[in-house]
């Protein structure tokens, strides 16, 4: 194995963890041309190692191993998966010390979050285990007089998986455990972002028993790995973590082969504050919603819509509170870490700029920080106009965009007007108007008076541009699946 700078860190205590090369058919591999792919520190620009850039037939060779592994794990009998992601469940939380430091150092969040992203992540892979237990048979009353009628849930094949730096932890175990609890092979590429975390996943996954060829964790340049995956007709499905951007070609290159897609995608969240909220815990809960993971969160709060008569004091406690947050590397725990590369920075600046020039104000922020180059200050602009970029587009980043609203129809089609589907924050106590609200709003998933929603058994996913299909819950398993209708003639 190539020694990294990232595998001499003192606080990684188990070496073995930090893998460099690819996971293919039970053996890690270099790339035959020697080449790698460089990942750096964002808190402090420091190279922390490479990992292997492999080719288009090497990672072909990947869609090869699983193709040959998935009829003896389709096979294997549900408590024997079960059993083997349970272990990989196991080994996931007895690592977590481990796993979060990895995290920190390739991807830059606060340790905290890191561990509860461990956490997280964990979770999926004992929610699919205890899954992998329930009926794939369905029974249907018969419509013929002389037949019966089943419904058998079959895994598709081979499924690619294609994940982000922002949480490179959970986003593979949230697709990887679905695929493999109903049976599927799976064929995964990290972000060249935070390629370490995906790897040590691996590393576990052979520790806890997953047959050569059934997981692959291929790594190098995103459209040499991922092209000949999508034009495989071996790969039965596709599900895709990442922008909406990258979203779109990929579900143009997977129409020539049919392929099932899940694509979660990017996001625009509107927060929703009216005068009958808990001022308090709208801001409480607004600050979590904005700033976690630095703002680089598809559930990140996009726009701050606050009603008129809450409307200053709620600009001036968002305000306190976004000046009490702290900032620095990861490993310190801060409450915010750095941005992941320039392209983001630059993206603040960017929408904080032109805010600022169609009229809006700075609260706080509005600059980069002094803790390195790729801080940026945790920022409020307050009026910010309808047609500002950052109402349209992702910002990414820890930048508040706070306007006011005068009555509920109009609040609501504001929050409605975005290409975007995937969360919306409102923040009321009037019972008629949450209900009303939450029915009238166009997205996956509405959360009332409280940030955090996700979990293993809740369908996590938006509409419109913010994707197809859901994951997590049972749902997210049947994604990996084809029903097969069985008419069986008793006559
Ligand atoms: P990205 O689209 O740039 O990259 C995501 C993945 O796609 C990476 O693995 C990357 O290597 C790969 N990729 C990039 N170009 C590719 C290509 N041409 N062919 C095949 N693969 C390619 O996204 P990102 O910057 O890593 O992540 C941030 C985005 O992810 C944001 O838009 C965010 O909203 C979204 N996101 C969505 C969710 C969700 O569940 N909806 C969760 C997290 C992040």
């Amino acid at each position: 194995m190539l020694r990294t700078a990232l595998s001499a860190r003192p606080e990684i205590t188990d070496k073995s963890l930090v893998r460099s090369f690819s996971y293919i058919d039970g053996k890690w591999r270099a790339a035959a041309s020697g080449e790698t792919i460089p990942v750096t520190d964002p808190a402090t620009g420091d190279l922390i190692g490479g990992v292997a850039s492999l080719s288009g037939a090497e990672s072909r060779a990947a869609v090869d191993a699983a193709q040959a592994a998935f009829a003896g794990w389709s096979d294997t009998l549900p408590q024997d998966r079960a059993r083997i992601l349970r272990r990989w469940y196991e080994l996931i939380v007895e690592n977590r010390e481990d796993l979060a430091r990895i995290m920190v150092l390739e991807q830059g969040k606060p340790l905290s979050e890191a561990r509860g992203e461990i956490t997280y992540g964990a979770d999926f892979v004992e929610f699919y285990a205890e899954e992998t237990r329930r009926p794939n048979i369905e029974g249907v009353t018969s419509h013929l007089p002389d037949a019966e009628v089943e419904l058998w849930r079959e895994p598709v094949g081979v499924a690619a998986l294609i994940t982000p730096w922002n949480f490179p932890m959970a986003m593979l175990t949230r697709k990887a455990a679905a695929a493999l609890a109903v049976g599927c092979t799976v064929v995964a590429h990290p972000s060249g972002e935070t390629p370490f975390s995906a790897l040590a996943l691996a590393e576990l996954a052979e520790r806890a028993g997953l047959p050569a060829g059934v997981f692959n964790v291929v790594t190098g340049a995103p459209a040499t790995i991922c092209e000949p995956w999508t034009s495989d007709p071996r790969v039965r499905a596709l599900s895709f973590t990442g922008s909406t951007e990258v979203g779109r070609l990929l579900y143009r290159q997977s129409a020539e082969t049919v392929k099932k897609l899940v694509l979660e995608l990017g996001g625009h969240a509107p927060v929703i504050v009216f005068d009958c909220a808990d001022l308090e815990q709208a801001v409480a809960e607004t600050i979590k919603a904005k700033f976690a993971t630095s703002g680089q969160d598809c559930l990140g709060a996009n726009r701050i819509y606050v009603q008129r008569p809450l409307y200053e004091a709620f600009c001036r406690k968002f305000t306190e509170a976004t000046e009490k947050l702290t900032l620095g590397p990861g490993r310190d725990d801060p409450d915010l870490g750095p941005l992941i590369n320039e392209r983001a920075v630059q993206k603040q600046e960017q929408h904080v700029a032109d805010a600022l020039d169609k009229g809006a104000k700075v609260l706080t922020g509005g600059k980069r920080a002094s803790a390195g180059p790729l801080f940026y200050a945790p920022t409020v602009l307050a009026d910010v106009p309808h047609d500002a970029l950052i109402l349209r587009e992702e910002t990414f980043g820890p930048v508040a965009a706070i306007l006011p609203f005068d009555d509920e129809a109009a609040v609501v089609t504001a929050a409605n007007d975005s290409e975007y589907g995937l969360v919306a924050y409102v923040h009321a106590q009037d019972p008629r108007r949450i209900y009303r609200v939450s029915r009238a709003l166009q997205y996956g998933m509405v959360a009332v008076n409280r940030t955090k929603v996700t979990g293993a058994p809740i369908p996590f996913g938006g509409t419109k541009q913010s994707g197809l299909g859901r994951e997590g819950s049972r749902i997210g398993s049947e994604e990996f699946t084809e029903i097969k209708y069985v008419c069986r003639d008793w006559a």
